[in-house]
């Protein structure tokens, strides 16, 4: 996010890999997003009364558009981010699968739930719990992955009944566009809608929405739950890592080399869950290090033309990123790091090599801040106990790897680090798992996506309904018109409650 911002009405996207024009979007003021957030209000208690399966079968209309559109999506993802084929044609596939899963169980996880009553007096009472969806739903997303990012919260928010607005990064709003048309196209309920722009855009939708999902950088994340805590409407912040990973002596060091690798440049490091920081113990560090030079060495960097895979990773989405890691390898080589492969922009467009760094300390800038580019930089440890101790070091808290023989003893380090993910012998597997929870500790993030019901209930408003079991009389004992039952009432549930050990009985519904 810049400080001021340009005061034009068109955004013009251009590939940064090539420098072609992408394509243009309108900036919306505040006016129009309030427009919009008012219409879709209009359509969303329809959406709300023809339940899940209703929703579903527009949701399963709306992914086999994007099946059936992915090709031209992953070129307008390619052009709006300078990603490699690969990286791009994964977003489409990602967001079909969300659709399946959220429509496909919404309604068991929207169901009801009717918990006994927690004291005998109750028993004449039935108690449900029914889930309401919020009205509108506000989705802010950023750069790094356009069409998944919407793709990953809309999908549980549709199929819990919502309305949504959506506001892409002003850096990539085209694949935001085209996630939105495919919904149009197939003459869905006018229940999502876009507005493009920038900061101030996102900051408009804020005012005019009823919970707010945000994917972004930390600061602004810390300026979002302030606006958000202002109108005090809830909201869940996905925001920024310093993923470490951890190479135990006993791991599978090629497998080691060739995970950490894909978790770290996938996307040329722009993903929240990038593996930013190695720390490896001493007796394999040589060996690792080694391994993990030739196949960054061995990591094919540019953009097709086509629809071949030549390549692995491509560009940095914008100039400004690609400064960021020129600067923070810059300034951690001044204070005695070495690069062991890469360091440098190619030249061509925003391209940056694939960097390993090793003789890191862990107060260079490498460490301690969120790089999100293609750099590894490594750390030798004594032990288990001191890459724990490194690892949550950190203002980050997003997820971690961790690399070992011993399937348990990966599982044992995973419960001592300090983050919201840990992948054994893997790196981002819990992104792809809807029914766990992806969310950030510390200052990576407040509240969760998915994670199986949780994900769509995180966009519904529990709602307590209480109604007679029995035939009802003229007074109930709580009433005005019995002041002599209350008395009876008071004691009765006092001596209900002490014959319970005063724990009451209510289970789960
Ligand atoms: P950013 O914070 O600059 O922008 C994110 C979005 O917020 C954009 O759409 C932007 O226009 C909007 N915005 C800016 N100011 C706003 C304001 N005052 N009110 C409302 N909206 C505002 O982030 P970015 O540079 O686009 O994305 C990169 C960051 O996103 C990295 O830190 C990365 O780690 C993080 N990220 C996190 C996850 C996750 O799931 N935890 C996933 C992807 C990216």
């Amino acid at each position: 996010m810049t400080a001021v911002e340009p005061r034009i009405d068109t955004i013009t996207v251009l590939n940064p890999a090539t420098g072609a024009v992408a394509g243009t979007v309108p900036v919306d003021d505040a006016e129009t997003v309030a427009a919009k957030a008012r219409e879709l209000r209009l359509f969303q208690p329809e959406w709300e009364a023809i339940g899940p399966q209703g929703r579903r079968k527009w949701m399963l209309k709306w992914q086999e558009w994007i099946l059936d559109n992915k090709d031209h999506i992953t070129e307008v993802l390619m052009a709006e981010t300078g990603k490699s084929h690969w990286d791009a044609n994964i977003e489409p596939t990602l967001v079909a699968d969300g659709i399946n899963y959220w429509s496909g169980n919404a309604e068991e996880f929207l169901a009801d739930k009717n918990p006994s009553a927690h004291s005998p007096l109750f028993k004449v009472k039935k108690f449900t719990t029914a889930y309401r969806p919020q009205p509108l739903v506000g989705v802010i997303t950023p750069w790094n992955f356009p069409f998944a990012m919407p793709g990953l919260d809309i999908p549980p928010a549709l199929a819990a009944g919502c309305a949504v607005l959506l506001k892409p990064s002003e850096v990539t709003p085209l694949s935001g566009v085209e996630f939105v048309r495919g919904w149009t196209e197939i003459g869905a309920p006018p229940v999502l809608g876009l507005a493009t722009g920038y900061g101030a855009t996102g900051a408009a939708l804020i005012d005019n929405v009823d919970y707010l999902q945000f994917t972004g950088s930390t600061a602004t994340g810390k300026k979002v739950a302030v606006a958000c805590a202002e109108r005090l409407i809830p909201f869940s912040l996905e925001l920024g890592g310093k993923d470490p990973a951890i190479v135990l002596a006993d791991a599978d060091l090629d497998r080691a080399a060739n995970g950490i690798t894909w978790g770290a440049l996938f996307n040329s490091g722009q993903v929240c869950v990038s593996t930013e920081r190695v720390y490896v113990e001493a007796p394999v560090y040589d060996e690792f290090v080694a391994k993990l030079a030739a196949k960054v060495r061995n990591v094919k960097q540019g953009q097709e033309s086509g629809r071949d895979y030549t390549y692995d990773i491509g560009a940095m989405a914008t100039g400004a990123q690609r400064d960021i890691v020129e600067r923070h390898i810059a300034e951690s080589v001044a204070a005695g790091a070495k690069v062991l492969t890469g360091g440098k922009p190619t030249g061509q467009g925003t391209f940056f090599q694939p960097t390993v760094l090793t003789d890191v300390t862990h107060d260079m800038p490498c460490i301690v801040e969120e790089t999100f580019g293609p750099t590894l930089p490594v750390i030798k440890v004594a032990d288990e106990d001191e890459a724990v101790r490194l690892a949550n070091d950190s203002v980050y808290g997003l997820s971690a790897t961790v690399w070992t023989g011993d399937v348990k003893r990966g599982e044992r380090v995973a419960r001592r680090l300090e983050c919201g993910a840990v992948n054994v012998n893997d790196a981002m597997t819990n992104v792809f798992a809807f029914a766990l929870p992806m969310g950030g500790w510390k200052e990576s993030g407040f509240g969760y996506r998915a994670g199986g019901p949780n994900g769509i209930l995180k966009f519904c408003r529990p709602q307590a309904i209480t109604s007679p079991r029995l035939p009802t009389q003229k007074s109930e004992l709580l009433w005005y018109s019995s002041p002599k039952r209350q008395g009876l009432f008071a004691l009765a549930a006092m001596r209900a409650f002490a014959a319970r050990g005063g724990r009451g009985s209510g289970r789960r519904g």
